[in-house]
């Protein structure tokens, strides 16, 4: 459920028109609705209600933004970061140090040095190297660093190939079958304090099917490790929770997979982490353009929008659908193909599709924008960097301002040299 919704012909983000933030921002804008964030990241934890302690850390790569970081850290979420950069926004929007987990497979010496400066909770180790490279870090200045070892358990996903990352073929983690060697061999590094093992098979999971094979395999290897000697008080799941992108998907809920969690980890005596992302920030934003003109096509009509591949790029990478809609419908329909601007093929949001019929200056929504959407925005054909916007009530505010073109020359620099 989301808080983005027809009122009086007008869709509305909670109590706040969506034309209102159009006029004062402009288009393209994203916009999050702050009792949609708050809602998921309650529902999340309710779901999990039946699986004993556990600890939960909002991946900041599906939506980093400062505001939407500072909402989580409200409801009790910690962070999972991926990069030195994720680790300090999570810091200044108000996480604590010992809430975050440190997820990536190239965390550099600088970054595990800036993990061990602030404190951080929790590393997760992606190889034997890494956990070498760690430990003699940790240890030359007397500390032991927090750890847990990243499984591959080579599970498909049953997701899109570019966000799977649990097959024996992906970069992630080590595999299950030398995992016990591996952490015995890490176990004993004194700069170290190996205290579990994480595992994540990918993202916009559809069944829960491939993530109980996962975990039950987890379980089978931290009964290994334990008949082998180690102690074992923290197991992370990771995240990958699908959400609906069309109106017609179910993808089984937080209660479901809190349920399925529940059944899977009993006994297991650990503490148990997550790290939802998409689940959380996905249908909590949307992303609004106008319409700058009708083309006709050979096929069906080309709705020029003000938005682009730059700005939401999952259509061109990942095939992804984002449900569109009219922010003033009229109830009647077209068959036309959405695409922006930009001078690619590929800068297409929807193909032929059944949507609301707009015209030259309307505006529209792609649906479910909140995760994975202005976080890998970019300035390709030079526009400027799409803004953001927190809706709260009836009130609204810019939370990301649009980087305009001058501001990124103005970073850029022509040598004496060529002059
Ligand atoms: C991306 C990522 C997540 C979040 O995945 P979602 O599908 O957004 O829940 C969690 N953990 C790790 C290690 C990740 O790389």
């Amino acid at each position: 459920m989301d808080h983005f919704q027809l009122k009086d012909g007008v869709l509305h983000a909670e109590n706040v028109a969506l034309p209102a933030i159009a006029e004062q921002v402009g288009t393209p804008v994203y916009v999050y609705s702050r009792a949609t964030l708050e809602r998921h990241a309650r529902v999340f934890r309710e779901g999990l209600k039946d699986a004993g302690k556990i600890h939960l850390a909002f991946a900041v790569k599906s939506n980093p933004n400062l505001a939407v970081l500072k909402i989580l850290a409200n409801q009790g979420y910690g962070a999972d970061v991926v990069s030195g950069g994720e680790l300090e926004r999570a810091l200044a929007a108000g996480m604590k140090a010992e809430d975050i987990v440190f997820s990536g497979v190239g965390k550099s010496s600088a970054e595990l040095m800036l993990g061990l400066d602030k404190g951080i909770g929790q590393f997760n180790l992606e190889s034997e190297e890494e956990g070498q490279m760690l430990a003699e870090i940790a240890a030359a200045r007397g500390e032991q660093a927090p750890a847990t070892l990243r499984v591959n358990p080579d599970v498909d996903a049953g997701t899109h190939a570019k966000i799977s990352t649990g097959k024996a073929e992906n970069k992630f983690g080590v595999a299950i079958d030398v995992a016990p060697d591996i952490f015995a061999r890490l176990s004993k590094l004194d700069g170290l304090n190996l205290r579990g093992v994480a595992v994540h098979i990918g993202s916009q999971l559809q069944k829960l099917d491939p993530l109980e094979k996962c975990y039950t395999r987890m379980g089978q290897l931290v009964s290994d490790l334990r008949a082998a000697g180690h102690t074992i008080t923290h197991v992370d799941l990771g995240g990958g929770l699908g959400v609906p992108y069309k109106p017609e998907e179910s993808p089984p809920s937080p209660a479901d997979y809190g349920a399925m969690i529940a059944r899977v980890t009993q006994g297991w005596d650990v503490t148990l982490m997550f790290e939802p992302g998409r689940v959380i920030a996905g249908n909590s934003g949307v992303m609004m353009t106008q319409v700058i003109r009708i083309k006709p096509g050979v096929n069906s009509d080309f709705v020029i929008v003000d938005a682009a591949m730059n700005d939401l790029m999952r259509p061109a990478i990942y095939d992804a659908w984002h449900h569109f809609e009219a922010v003033r419908p009229t109830g009647e329909t077209m068959t036309a193909s959405i695409v922006g601007p930009i001078c690619e093929s590929s800068d297409i949001f929807a193909k032929e599709r059944d949507v609301d019929r707009v015209q030259t200056d309307d505006f529209g929504i792609f649906r479910t924008a909140g995760a994975y959407g202005a976080t890998m925005a970019n300035t390709y054909n030079s526009r400027p960097l799409v803004p953001e916007v927190l809706v709260d009530g009836n009130k609204f505010a810019v939370v990301a301002e649009r980087i305009e073109p001058a501001t990124i020359m103005a970073a850029e620099h022509v040598p004496d040299w060529l002059k």
